[in-house]
């Protein structure tokens, strides 16, 4: 690598030149040196990335302030930073936006030439998404809860960086695209000549190629390995959802972006329980004559224990309903009942002695069946309960 000019020569501003100042001097560089200008030249691609490195430093306070201090020797710090292997152009042209802004310079003066497919991709490839479940019992549905879980997957390889080379030297710059990572194709059409632009199929769009590749990875910048992933899951999700942590996937080969981690969640079903959307169910069963006499229950819900009363002369069937003891919604600040669906137990087995004073019990007019008219029927509880 030649001997890096000084930063504020290459933009042409002073060393006290003002944000404003560096900005435009930059555009002027940019726009006379874009590759969409200067097909297959390689000395004002050059240039053009030496702008937008100096452009990088110099529009940074902290940066420009350091560049100040220690010259190109403070700027070596990182990867994919200056010093090293420069930029890449995908990061320049992301760049652009801020620059250029609304006046639509580049629109105008490249026709847009960049929009299209054919862009450079940037370092190496993304890696996968990865799929994990992950099991919740009620209570820390209702919760939200956080979990840590070993995720096995390819993490970037330690003693190359990710990169996939031996060392920093082991970059070869394309010699099929010039390091641009597309290639231009002219075709001869009936509307006359048209440029096509397509990545580059030696270096895949990466500009660079590696020379000597890294013993651990084999140059593939990754391995497989595992990783402490911390979850946390929101309140109130459920059996199906699916979450996703962006970049916690697999690594991508050589450098490339990092997949997502998408977490199925699914429900551990409770022994007492039932879910039923926000809502919870539960069956209580009480004898004869708790019903009678009225009684005083804990129940489970899905935040401990609940004591209810029950008022005496309950019917089988009766649904008492514990507001807002429900699950919360994900995604309102929503929250569902628990039902108290109530069953009076009838024995299987009665003694003789039982037996007995069943029958006195039969004979009494108390305990025939007779519904008052305001009592809700089954039909009804049911409606209540989904309206
Ligand atoms: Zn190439
Ligand atoms: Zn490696």
């Amino acid at each position: 690598m030649s001997t890096k000019r000084d930063y504020y020569e290459i933009l042409g501003v002073s060393k006290s030149a003002s944000q404003d100042e560096i900005k435009k001097a930059y555009r002027k560089v940019a726009m006379q040196f874009h590759p969409d200008r200067n097909p297959n030249n390689t000395e004002a691609e050059e240039k053009f990335k030496e702008a937008a490195e100096a452009y990088e430093v110099l529009s940074d306070a902290d940066k420009r302030a350091q560049y100040d201090r220690f010259g190109h020797a403070g700027m070596n710090g990182g990867r994919g930073g200056f010093g090293g292997g420069g930029m890449n152009m995908e990061d320049i042209f992301s760049n652009f936006g801020d620059i250029f802004g609304n006046d639509d310079i580049f629109g105008s003066f490249f026709g847009g030439g960049r929009a299209g497919g054919g862009g450079r991709r940037g370092r190496g490839t993304r890696g996968s998404n990865l799929r994990v479940k992950i099991r919740l019992t009620y209570e820390e549905i209702a919760k939200g809860a956080n979990k840590k879980i070993k995720v096995k997957k390819y993490v970037p390889c330690q003693h190359c960086g990710g990169l996939g080379a031996k060392d920093k030297n082991a970059f070869q710059t394309c010699n099929t695209c010039g390091g641009s990572g597309q290639v231009r194709k002219v075709t001869q059409t009936f509307l006359g000549q048209m440029q096509t632009v397509t990545t580059c199929p030696t270096c895949h769009g990466e500009g660079q190629i590696i020379t000597s590749k890294c013993g651990h990875c084999k140059g593939e910048g990754r391995m497989y390995g595992e990783e402490m992933v911390s979850i946390d899951i929101p309140a109130g999700v459920q059996e199906g959802m699916q979450l996703s942590m962006s970049g916690k996937g697999n690594a991508g080969e050589r450098g490339g972006a990092p997949g997502d981690l998408l977490i199925l969640i699914e429900e551990e079903p409770h022994p007492e329980l039932q879910r039923d959307g926000l809502n919870v169910a539960y069956d209580l069963h009480i004898s004869f004559p708790d019903a009678v006499y009225g009684t005083q229950v804990e129940v489970p819900t899905i935040d401990g224990k609940a004591k209810i009363k029950i008022p005496a002369g309950t019917q089988s069937g009766k649904i008492f309903r514990l507001k807002g003891k429900g699950f919360p919604s994900v995604n309102s600040y929503e929250k569902g009942d628990q039902l108290i669906h109530v069953n009076v137990w009838t024995p299987q087995h009665v003694s003789a002695e039982e037996r007995a004073m069943l029958d006195k019990l039969q004979s009494s007019d108390n305990f025939k069946p007779n519904p008052e008219k305001s009592e809700k029927g089954f039909f009804e509880k049911v409606r209540d309960i989904f309206s």
